[in-house]
């Protein structure tokens, strides 16, 4: 087996979109006709690990799929954007994560996650990529898999000085103090971040307020990502707070994972650089994703960016 080593490791989720497009949803008992269907690979794990993939990090992925078609695919994909599968493993038992997702002509979309194989993905599996998680510079955790198996991640991270960061999302209802205090950072949006803290976060002066309770709570760096707001990053003795850029957006699927993978890389490749400085470079990658159609194929490559982004 090769030597176990990466920038960027993704302990995460896999799945796979199936968007199908009609007029409107069908009612419970009826069989409509759609007008589309597109097949894309996602999950936020796998989101985030091609996005600094692309971005030029070395990455590796922990996961899990199916002995399905689109375990195999997924699989190709990653191998395609040059990450390291080598922790990436087949369920003979589960199906790959699936995300049958359905749109209709006025972009109102119902999706739901299957999350298959992912669930499988054991803190033992997790502790087989020990000396990965060891040597990489930034790990990057989400919740799309059993959360004792992001803890684990986060515990062999924190125990290496390994800088984390893990994003809460899908949300927990305030999470254990292991979920806030283990991660170097960690990462929500507005309805995470209420959900954690019961905690109203409408404006840059609510999420100022959520930050400190979450630092309060022992965290040592709180980022939270407000949309079209930007972001606020906090830890006990700084502020750092980046606008988004104002882009006329036609979808913003997939942007916090754009955000989220940009800044590891970004960490992972200049870790002496400021905060300041990997916030601004994720605002603008952040900001190209939402220009364009798709998760990841709307995230840009490193050759791809205008000078002034990196
Ligand atoms: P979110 O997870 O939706 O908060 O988005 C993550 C980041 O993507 C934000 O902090 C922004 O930098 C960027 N972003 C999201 N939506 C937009 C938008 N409509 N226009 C510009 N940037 C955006």
């Amino acid at each position: 087996m090769a030597e176990a080593k990466a920038e960027v490791v993704v302990v995460g989720s896999s799945n796979t979109d199936l968007i199908a497009y009609m007029d409107r949803m069908p009612r419970p008992g009826e069989t409509l006709h759609g007008t589309d269907f597109k097949q894309g690979f996602g999950g936020k794990g796998a989101n985030q690990c091609v996005m600094s993939a692309k971005l030029g990090a070395q990455t590796a992925m922990v996961s899990r799929v199916g002995s399905d078609v689109f375990g195999k695919e997924t699989i190709e994909n990653y191998q395609r954007q040059g990450v390291d599968v080598q922790f990436v493993s087949v369920s003979e038992t589960a199906s790959t994560g699936v995300a049958p997702i359905m749109v209709d002509s006025k972009g109102q979309n119902s999706i739901i996650i299957v999350p298959g194989a992912n669930n499988e993905l054991t803190p033992a599996m997790v502790d087989d990529a020990r000396a990965l998680i060891q040597s990489a510079k930034v790990l990057l955790v989400q919740n799309e898999i059993p959360l004792e198996s992001s803890l684990a991640a986060l515990r062999i991270a924190r125990e290496a000085g390994v800088t984390s960061i893990f994003n809460i999302a899908p949300g927990i209802e305030r999470p254990s103090t292991d979920c806030i205090v283990l991660p170097s950072i960690v990462c929500l949006n507005e309805t995470e971040t209420t959900l954690a803290t019961g905690m109203e976060v409408n404006t840059l002066e609510e999420a100022k307020q959520a930050s400190q309770h979450l630092l309060n709570t022992g965290a040592e760096g709180v980022l939270l990502t407000l949309g079209s707001q930007g972001c606020l990053y906090m830890t006990k003795d700084t502020c750092v707070q980046e606008p988004a850029m104002t882009v006329e957006a036609i979808d913003t699927s997939g942007a916090g994972d754009c955000f989220i993978g940009t800044l590891a890389c970004s960490m992972a490749q200049e870790p002496a650089a400021d905060m300041a400085t990997h916030l601004k470079r994720a605002t603008r990658v952040a900001a190209l994703s939402v220009q364009a159609h798709g998760t990841q194929t709307s995230y840009p490559r490193r050759a791809d960016l205008p000078s002034d982004t990196w």
